[in-house]
């Protein structure tokens, strides 16, 4: 078993190609999904969130653990402006 990035910017998950206990979750007709993986802590969670540091930067995704230990800086009034 491996962990694959789902998709280019996507999060991390536990990945095999035939059905495991671990990997149950048919994907895609191309192999079996588990748990995802943690950008920082590397362990295997049941979800993760997607945090950015700064505006500018490319999202991580996080554990619960890493998100609360990961604080955005302080954005810019213009990143507000431009936030959705
Ligand atoms: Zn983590």
């Amino acid at each position: 078993m491996s962990q694959k990035r789902m998709w280019q910017g996507g999060p991390l998950r536990e990945w095999s190609e035939t059905k495991t206990p671990a990997t149950s979750m048919s994907y895609g007709k191309v192999g079996y999904a588990g748990r995802y993986g943690c950008d920082r802590c590397l362990k295997a969670v049941n979800g993760v969130y997607l945090v950015q540091e700064t505006s500018s930067s490319a999202g991580m995704w996080l554990c619960s653990d890493c998100r609360q230990n990961v604080r955005p800086k302080q954005a810019q009034p213009e990143a507000l402006r431009r936030a959705k």
